[in-house]
C-alpha cells in the first residue's frame, strides 16, 4: 500500500490509522507532490474546491463534511493599483482554515477515526470544531487562556470541548500533546493533509485568473500554512507543465514575534529556538514563536525570490481602518499582509508594475476586543 505521508528526514511511510503526527525519528510528515494535474482534471460541475480533489493528496472519495466551500471571491483593492484580495474571510467558519481543516476531517472520517484533539490560538480550533460537527467525530480543543471569547464560544456552539491552558501557544501544544496517545492529534502545524487543503487557495487563484499567476502574493505567516500550501500547489502546477513560474511569495509578521523575519534577515535555513516576544500583539493567529516547518517556509521565500516583513501595532490597526473604509472587515492577523503590502511596495521590494494578490484570512467578528 502507497504511504500517505513520508517523514522528511528519514523517509518512512504512515498512514492515518498510525495515528502519528511526526514520524518516530522526530521529522515532520509531507505527503507525496502531485505532478500530473491540469485543467482537464478539474471537476467543473462541482462548485466548491473539492473540484481541485484531483490535485489533493488523501482526498477521500466520499465528503462527509461538506459545506460547498471555497470559491470564494478574488475583488480588486479601491486603495492600491494592481492589487487584488482574496476574500478567505468568507468561509463558514470565518477563516481560510476551513480549506485544511475539511480535507483533514474528511480524510480522518474516511479512516474511520472518532476523536481528535488539537490545540490552537482560535482559528482552526473553531474550522475543526465546526467539521467535526458535521462528520460526527468527538473533538478537544486546547487553547491559550487568552483566545478571544468569540473563537471560544464557537468552538463551543460547535459541541467541542475547549481546554483552557495558562501559558502561550508552545504550552499549549506541548499539554495537548501529551493528551494525544488515545487520540488522533489533528495538529494543522503538523498535520500535512491540512496543508494539502491549504492548496485550494493557490489553485483558485490560478483558476480565477484564467490559468495565470499573479507576481506576488503577499500573506500573513505565524506557522504558516498558507505559504507552505501555496509553494507547494504552485511547484505542484509547475511540474505538471501548467504554469511556467512561481508567484514571489512574501510573509508579513508582527514586529513583536517575528522569529521568520529575524531567520531571513540573517540568511538562516531555519528558526532553531523560540524568538523572544517583544511585546504584546493584536495578532493574535500569528503568535507563535517557532513554526514547526520553518526550514519549508524560508526556502519558499528564498526559492521564490519574495521575503519576510515586519509590522507594528500601529500599521496593523491602520491597515484594518483602511480596508473598512474599502467595505472590508478583518481581524487585525490578517490587515498584518495588507500594511506589509505597503512597506514591501514603499522599499521597493515589490515593484509599482508587479502585481499582487492579498488572501484576507479571518472575518473581524473574531477579535472584537481589539475593535
Ligand atoms: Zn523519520
Amino acid at each position: 500500500m502507497v504511504s500517505l505521508m513520508v517523514c522528511s528526514r528519514c523517509g518512512t511511510g504512515y498512514n492515518l490509522r498510525d495515528l502519528v503526527w511526526r514520524c518516530r525519528c522526530g521529522g515532520y510528515l509531507s505527503c507525496p507532490s502531485v505532478t500530473d494535474f491540469g485543467k482537464e482534471k478539474i471537476g467543473k460541475d462541482e462548485g466548491s474546491f473539492w473540484r481541485y480533489s484531483h490535485a489533493i493528496a488523501g482526498s477521500p472519495s466520499e465528503i462527509a463534511a461538506y459545506f460547498g466551500e471555497g470559491m470564494t471571491p478574488l475583488i480588486e483593492s479601491r486603495i492600491m493599483p494592481r492589487v487584488r484580495y482574496k476574500l478567505d474571510f468568507l468561509f463558514p467558519s470565518g477563516s481560510f482554515k476551513d480549506r485544511g481543516t475539511a480535507v483533514l476531517v474528511n480524510a480522518l472520517k474516511a479512516a474511520g477515526i472518532t476523536q481528535v484533539i488539537e490545540d490552537s490560538s482560535g482559528n482552526a480550533g473553531s474550522s475543526i470544531a465546526m467539521y467535526c460537527a458535521r462528520a460526527g467525530i468527538d473533538v478537544k480543543i486546547y487553547v491559550p487562556q487568552e483566545t478571544p471569547q468569540a473563537k471560544k464560544a464557537q468552538i463551543r456552539a460547535y459541541g467541542g470541548t475547549v481546554v483552557e491552558i495558562e501559558g502561550d501557544r508552545e504550552e499549549t501544544a506541548r499539554r495537548s500533546r501529551q493528551d494525544a496517545s488515545r487520540s488522533f492529534y489533528a495538529s494543522h502545524n503538523w498535520q500535512p493533509l491540512f496543508i494539502e487543503g491549504v492548496k485550494t487557495f493557490a489553485l483558485e487563484i490560478w483558476e480565477q485568473m484564467n490559468f495565470t499567476v499573479p507576481r506576488c502574493i503577499v500573506m500573513p505567516v505565524g506557522y504558516g500554512s498558507l505559504v507552505l500550501g501555496a509553494y507547494k500547489a504552485y511547484f505542484e502546477l509547475l511540474s505538471s507543465g501548467q504554469i511556467s513560474s512561481i508567484p514571489r511569495l512574501f510573509g508579513v509578521q508582527p514586529q513583536n514575534i517575528a522569529p521568520l523575519f529575524g531567520a531571513f534577515q540573517r540568511q538562516e535555513r531555519e528558526v532553531l529556538k523560540p524568538v523572544s516576544v517583544q511585546g504584546p500583539t493584536k495578532a493574535g493567529a500569528l503568535a507563535c514563536r517557532m513554526p514547526v516547518r520553518s526550514r519549508e517556509i524560508l526556502r519558499a521565500f528564498r526559492e521564490t525570490k519574495g521575503a519576510v516583513e515586519i509590522v507594528s501595532e500601529e500599521e496593523i490597526d491602520e491597515s484594518v481602518k483602511e480596508l473598512g473604509s474599502e467595505g472590508i472587515f478583518v481581524e487585525p492577523s490578517s490587515a498584518v499582509a495588507v500594511a506589509g503590502l505597503k512597506k514591501l511596495r514603499y522599499s521597493g521590494q515589490i515593484r509599482e508594475d508587479e502585481d499582487v494578490v492579498v488572501p484576507l484570512t479571518g472575518t473581524g467578528l473574531k477579535a472584537l476586543e481589539h475593535q
